[in-house]
């Protein structure tokens, strides 16, 4: 048995026809992880839907009422890039209840992995980018409102920017300590010049995005850190920006919370990504991330995000070792 839990229901599908986002993938990694012998049927929680209120903390009424009522406008359903339908809206209200149980068990466990949501597209007042409700937010502010936490640190590695995590969050923006120019590791100094790390501190919500630069969304609000990575960068340059950018926020901000956005997409095959991870890689990346957060004792929240890979086996395994990796991190121990 694990000492953290999964969060995870059937309803966590999304009814969407026939479309480059998978779906499927959310059982498919359920059963994986039980196949695999990673995980037992014993691990896992089923979340309740967030009720309205909790989706209130971060929507606004106008726009929650145009999805509880199926009035959103043909413009407004197109920037969704996924069919409307009221069963759409209630995988949406699962997967943000799924966070914030998420949220909850990982202040207990000290890690909790979500087996979905991450929908880091959707805005206060519109969804866009197959994001209808941003899961993570609602999951924060639910924290927030019940005393759980003050403060909470986003660290998202899907490879397209955290756009709406950026103006969710966007608060009280003030200028800070001027950020580190140049990545420290030498592997990377070859692409430095082309790597742009742009930062501003935030308020009760720090937000840390590595995203292909060149990728949607064409206008990437500012996060705390925005790290902007050229096209087709492996696996030592990335973990290397990684890195530094966890260093930088650390050392600028105490969260209470650690909300990883583990999307698939920086891999090499993906369909919609241009960034050249290998799976191993990512497993590295996912055993940084957890190794810092266990390191300085602070909680850590995962959520899956994208995944596109010309093969959904990949995004599955990718996925998968996730949970793996959080495995041997809070199981197994870290030496660093
Ligand atoms: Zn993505």
């Amino acid at each position: 048995m694990l000492p953290f839990k999964l969060i995870y229901s059937n309803g966590y599908y999304l009814p969407i026809g026939a479309h480059v986002f998978p779906a499927e993938k959310y059982r498919l990694v359920h059963d994986r992880l039980l196949a695999s012998g990673v995980a037992e049927a014993t691990d896992f929680l089923e979340p309740e839907p967030a009720t309205d209120q909790d989706i209130l903390l971060v929507h606004t009424p106008e726009y929650v009422n145009k999805l509880r009522t199926g009035t959103l406008s043909p413009r407004e359903e197109m920037e969704l890039e996924v069919p409307y339908s009221q069963d759409l809206v209630a995988a949406f209200w699962l997967a943000a209840g799924g966070s914030i149980l998420a949220a909850r068990q990982a202040l207990t466990d000290r890690v909790s992995i979500n087996v979905g949501g991450g929908f880091h597209h959707a805005f206060p007042d519109h969804g866009e980018g197959f994001c209808m409700i941003h899961d993570v937010a609602v999951g924060i502010r639910r924290m927030q409102r019940d005393g759980r936490i003050r403060t909470a640190m986003t660290v998202d590695c899907d490879v397209h920017h955290g756009n709406g995590t950026a103006a969710i969050f966007a608060g009280t923006r003030t200028r800070s300590e001027p950020l580190p120019s140049a990545c420290t590791s030498p592997l990377s100094q070859a692409r430095s010049k082309e790597t742009k790390m742009r930062g501003t501190h935030a308020g009760d919500v720090f937000t840390i995005s590595l995203h292909q630069h060149n990728n949607y969304p064409a206008v990437k609000p500012p996060s705390s850190i925005d790290v902007d990575l050229p096209d087709g960068v492996g696996d030592d340059d990335y973990l290397a920006w990684l890195d530094n950018a966890l260093s930088s926020g650390l050392r600028q901000f105490e969260p209470d919370l650690l909300c990883y956005i583990a999307g698939a997409d920086p891999y090499r095959e993906d369909q919609l990504g241009g960034l050249s991870l290998t799976i191993e890689g990512l497993k590295r990346r996912d055993e940084l991330v957890f190794r810092i957060a266990r390191a300085r004792d602070i909680p850590v929240m995962v959520t899956f995000a994208g995944g596109y890979a010309r093969n959904v086996e990949d995004t599955v395994t990718i996925h998968s070792n996730t949970v793996a990796a959080a495995k041997e991190v809070f199981v197994r121990g870290f030496s660093s």
